[in-house]
């Protein structure tokens, strides 16, 4: 039996677990998902006497881990390098490579949803990991790429490290997170995305953009997936705009992550179900 993690403080009740257990089950591989709690103080100490060992496979990483983790592993993937954090470690023979998932997850998302995105003008709300996972992976595909957030100084910090990527492609700028930037940026743009927790439960009444600067020409996507439906998407809807939920980017970076640890192809369809039917029957 191989087992993953899931490490992070708190970890509480995690769809990942839910996900996972699943598909191993279904391919019937001797793996399982364990949740396990790390205070930040204990993580070195984690790493050296645990993760290392032959019947760990890896692990997911989470808050407040994510950036933490980098010093200590021994490897760190392209993408996890210019992203700056990692969410998933592979364990192979006892060295441990950091991957990012979240960027897969997101731009396939994105890509399955809207078509092709070069070209595409996208409003990206937030500065946080979330963000710099999503961020990462338009910055080489879509033409341009506005970010807002409430902290200018991290929107600023994000534009400079996406600046730098070699093979950029987006015109990307920042600005603070105000109703006049937002109806600015929106008006130019085909793709919307939250990568802040508003919205999510149980503060479900909180919405990064106000309804009535929605239309029916954008893709609006919520990185938020509990609840799978949130206020954001619902006033999307109701604007006429085509929504996506996070419970698909999920998704899609658990199956990347699922892949690297076993090398097989995930049953997606069947985490998305487990996902929804745990979060109660919310929809893709
Ligand atoms: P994070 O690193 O803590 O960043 C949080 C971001 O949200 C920051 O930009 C922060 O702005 C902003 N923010 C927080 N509270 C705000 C408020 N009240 N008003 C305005 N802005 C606010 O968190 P993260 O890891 O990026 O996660 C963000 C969200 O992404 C999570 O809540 C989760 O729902 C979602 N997520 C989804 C997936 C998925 O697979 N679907 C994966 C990862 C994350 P400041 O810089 O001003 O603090």
């Amino acid at each position: 039996m191989e087992v993953c993690y899931l490490i992070g403080y708190p970890v509480g009740h995690s769809m990942s677990a839910v996900m996972h257990n699943a598909a191993f089950r279904e391919l019937g591989l001797d793996y399982r998902y364990e949740l396990r709690p790390v205070k930040p103080e204990e993580l070195g100490a984690f790493v050296a006497t645990r993760l290392r060992e032959p019947d760990v496979r890896g692990a997911s990483v989470t808050i407040p881990h994510k950036v933490s983790i980098i010093g200590h592993l021994d490897e760190i993937d392209r993408v996890a390098r210019g992203i700056g954090a990692v969410n998933m470690i592979v364990n192979d023979g006892g060295r441990l490579k950091g991957y990012n998932t979240d960027s897969l997850g997101a731009f396939q998302a994105l890509e399955e949803v809207y078509g092709d995105l070069e070209g595409s003008k996208v409003v990206l709300i937030g500065a946080g990991g979330a963000a710099r996972a999503i961020g990462y992976s338009l910055a080489t595909t879509v033409e341009e790429l506005v970010i807002l957030n409430r902290t200018i100084k991290r929107a600023h910090d994000l534009v400079k490290g996406l600046s730098n990527l070699p093979d950029r492609s987006a015109a990307i700028s920042a600005h603070p997170l105000t109703r006049e930037h937002l109806e600015n940026a929106i008006f130019n743009a085909n793709i919307l995305i939250n990568a802040t927790p508003l919205g999510m439960s149980p503060k479900t009444d909180e919405t990064p953009v106000d309804g009535d600067l929605l239309g029916p020409n954008l893709l609006v996507f919520d990185s938020v997936y509990n609840p799978p439906r949130t206020r954001f998407l619902r006033e999307a809807e109701e604007a006429g705009a085509r929504t996506l939920s996070g419970i698909r980017m999920l998704v899609y970076q658990g199956a990347a992550s699922f892949r690297l640890w076993t090398g097989r192809d995930a049953p997606e369809g069947l985490m998305a179900r487990a996902v929804e039917e745990e979060l109660g029957g919310g929809q893709l």
